[in-house]
C-alpha cells in the first residue's frame, strides 16, 4: 500500500488512546470544542496523531458518532493535508525558508510516511540535521494574518502548531489571537514539555496529557502494518508506550542487513580479502538511502558490542543477533580496536552521505576493518 493511501489520520488509525478519543470525539458531538488546547505528551505517544485526526473530524462535513467520514470533500482533502483550513506551524532552520509554508512539501511528505516522529527526525529530513530549527517572528505574522481571513471551505479553521517550545519571546505576539480568536478557528498544539512553552501562551490553553501506549495496542498496530506478532510483541514490550521507538524496535528485530554484516565482520576477521572486495561490489548496489541504512545498521551492531563491555544489557536484539554479538564478545577485541572500528565505519557513512563512490569506500572500509579487527591498527603490546 502506498503511503498516501494509509489515511494515518482518521481517528480509528490513531494507535490506542481510546480514552482521549472518547474525549475529543464528545467535545464534537456537544458542540464544545476548546479554542485552544494542548496535546502534551513524549511524542512517540502519538499527540501528533491525534490532533490530525481532530483536525480532521473537526472539518469533515459529515462526522459519524466514531470518526470522520473519510469520504467527503474535507476528508479527502485531509488525505494529504491539503484541506486549505489546515494550518501548521513547525520549527525549521532559518536556511530553509521564511515561514513554515515554505515547507509545506517536505512537512507533508513527513506526515504521509508517519506522524510518529520527533524533532531530529523531522530536522534529518530537510537535510538540516546540525542546525537549529526555530519557529520565527515572520512566521507568527503570517499566522495571525492567515487565521484573520474566513475559513475557505469549512465551518472551522485549524491550525496545527507541532512543537511551540521552539516559539521565542516574539510568540507573544500570537496572545491576541489566541484570546480573541477568529470565529472558527481552534489552535492544536502539540508539545512534549511545557515547562519550555512561554507562560503566557501556556496559560490561554486547555491541557490534554497524552499518556503512554498501552503494549496491546502497540503490539496490534505493529501486526496492522504487516510485522509478525512476535516481532510485534517483543517491539511492544521494549518501547516504553513510545510508537516511534517500537518502529525502530522492530527494524532492529528484523533487520535485513543482519546476514550480510555477519558475513562481512567474519570475512574481515579471517582476512578473506576476496570474500571483502565481493560484499564491497554487492552492497555498493544498494543505492545511497539504502547503504545509509546499512551503515548505521552495522554501526548500532558493533555499538551494542562495544558497550557490552560496560553494560549487559542488549534487549533490542533478535536472538540470532544477540548470539552472533556474545561470539563477537569472545573474539576480546580490544577496545582501542573497538574504536578504531566505529571511527572508520562513521567516516565511510560520512563518505557516502557526501556521494563518495559507494564500492571505494567499501572496499576502503573492509581493509580497514580487517586490520583493526586483529590487530588494533598494530598497537597491540607484545
Ligand atoms: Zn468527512
Amino acid at each position: 500500500m502506498r503511503a498516501s493511501e494509509r489515511r494515518n489520520n482518521l481517528l480509528n488509525q490513531v494507535v490506542g488512546q481510546q480514552a482521549l478519543k472518547q474525549r475529543l470525539l464528545r467535545s464534537v458531538h456537544n458542540n464544545r470544542v476548546p479554542h485552544a488546547q494542548l496535546f502534551l505528551g513524549n511524542l512517540g505517544h502519538g499527540g501528533l496523531a491525534l490532533a490530525l485526526a481532530y483536525a480532521r473530524l473537526l472539518t469533515c462535513s459529515n462526522p459519524g458518532q466514531d470518526d470522520a467520514c473519510g469520504e467527503c470533500s474535507s476528508c479527502r482533502k485531509h488525505d494529504s493535508f491539503i484541506h486549505p483550513d489546515l494550518h501548521f506551524t513547525f520549527p525549521f532552520p532559518s536556511s530553509s525558508g521564511d515561514v513554515s509554508s515554505d515547507l509545506y512539501g517536505p512537512w507533508r511528505e513527513q506526515l504521509l510516511a508517519s506522524p510518529y516522529f520527533g524533532y531530529e527526525q523531522w530536522m534529518r529530513h530537510l537535510g538540516s540535521e546540525n542546525k537549529q530549527g526555530n519557529i520565527p517572528i515572520k512566521e507568527c505574522r503570517a499566522l495571525i494574518k492567515n487565521l484573520s481571513l474566513k475559513p475557505f471551505e469549512a465551518a472551522r479553521k485549524v491550525l496545527i502548531m507541532w512543537l511551540p517550545e521552539y516559539l521565542g519571546q516574539e510568540g507573544n505576539v500570537l496572545l491576541k489571537l489566541m484570546e480573541e480568536p477568529p470565529a472558527g478557528t481552534v489552535f492544536l498544539l502539540v508539545a512534549e514539555q511545557s515547562e519550555r512553552i512561554l507562560n503566557t501562551i501556556l496559560s490561554r490553553t486547555q491541557t490534554m496529557r497524552i499518556p503512554p501506549l498501552e503494549i496491546g495496542d502497540v503490539a496490534e498496530a505493529l501486526e496492522r502494518e504487516g510485522h509478525s506478532s512476535d516481532v510485534a510483541q517483543r517491539a511492544a514490550q521494549l518501547c516504553q508506550g513510545d510508537y516511534s521507538r517500537a518502529l525502530q524496535l522492530t527494524q532492529q528485530v528484523q533487520s535485513p542487513y543482519f546476514e550480510s554484516w555477519r558475513g562481512f565482520l567474519g570475512n574481515a576477521y579471517t582476512r578473506k580479502m576476496d570474500q571483502i572486495a565481493l560484499w564491497a561490489e554487492e552492497t555498493g548496489n544498494l543505492g545511497r538511502e539504502g547503504m545509509k541504512a546499512y551503515m548505521h545498521y552495522g554501526m548500532a551492531l558493533l555499538r551494542s558490542a562495544f558497550l557490552h563491555e560496560f553494560v549487559d544489557q542488549r534487549p533490542e536484539w533478535s536472538a540470532q543477533e544477540a548470539e552472533f554479538l556474545d561470539k563477537f564478545l569472545n573474539l576480546n577485541v580490544e577496545i582501542s580496536s573497538m574504536q578504531g572500528m566505529m571511527d572508520l565505519l562513521e567516516s565511510s557513512l560520512y563518505e557516502i552521505e557526501r556521494n563518495g563512490n559507494p564500492k571505494m569506500v567499501l572496499t576502503t572500509l573492509g581493509y580497514g576493518m580487517a586490520d583493526k579487527i586483529r590487530n588494533g591498527g598494530g598497537q597491540r603490546q607484545p
